[in-house]
């Protein structure tokens, strides 16, 4: 059962074995922001050099300053119901993180948060990671093979459809991003480039995938 929490209160529905995560039995939110906002900071100067390489260079630091923003708000982003946690996370991106990628970044929390139940099963959270892909991609008019996070996003997606284990989606994500390399960029800045985008990783797939490996990670852990 997913119980994503900040107390170590169990979801005590029993027995629904079915189409459950039965390996995110636990997870803490406040310590899942915590980690996420070391991962961004630890990766920050590759994700800054990844888009001085086809784009303006920001995103390491327009990634680390909303994630420092959510860190300094875990403790009452995670005494709310997950919904509303990922809503109020979705609108601190929004406003801290900027460039291309915050709107984007704010969209596919806010929507999650908009679709997902308090006490997701794999199902529930499938379905809303579905949702949210979908306004992200709205939000930004792109879709999957233009070199962006969606390239990460929608395998990720996939992988969960599928059933994955943690720790596979995170190596999934991995492959995902890598596999931007040889794309042609046709959104975002890196796109100005035109061919002269291709052969490098895009910087949103790279954090995207710094993400996915935190939550796999975290939610590998509390199995
Ligand atoms: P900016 O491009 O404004 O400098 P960032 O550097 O923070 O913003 O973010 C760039 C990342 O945002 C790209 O690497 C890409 O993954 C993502 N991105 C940009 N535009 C789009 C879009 N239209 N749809 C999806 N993702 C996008
Ligand atoms: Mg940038």
């Amino acid at each position: 059962m997913l119980q994503l929490s900040n107390d170590s209160s169990f979801d005590t529905a029993g027995g629904m074995e079915t189409g459950n995560l039965r390996d995110m039995a636990e997870l803490n939110l406040s310590r899942l922001i915590t980690t996420a906002a070391d991962t961004i900071a630890a990766h920050a100067e590759e994700l800054t050099a990844l888009d001085q390489a086809i784009g303006d260079g920001d995103h390491g630091l327009n990634m680390k300053r909303g994630f420092e923003a959510v860190r300094s708000e875990a403790e009452a982003f995670s005494a709310k119901p997950l919904p509303e946690a990922l809503k109020a996370i979705g609108t601190k991106l929004v406003m801290t993180v900027g460039g291309a990628s915050g709107p984007l970044f704010g969209t596919l929390f806010m929507a999650l948060g908009k679709e997902i139940s308090a006490a997701p099963d794999r199902a529930n959270l499938t379905g809303a990671f579905g949702k949210a892909i979908e306004a992200v991609a709205a939000r930004g008019k792109s879709q999957v093979g233009q070199k962006t996070m969606l390239d990460v996003l929608q395998p990720v997606h996939d992988a969960l459809l599928q059933g994955r284990a943690p720790f596979e989606i995170a190596d999934i994500a991995d492959a995902a991003a890598e596999a931007t390399v040889p794309m042609k960029a046709l959104r975002g800045r890196a796109s100005f480039l035109g061919d002269r985008s291709i052969g490098h990783m895009d910087a949103g797939a790279r954090s995207t995938a710094l993400l996915v490996r935190t939550v796999a990670k975290t939610v590998g852990e509390s199995a």
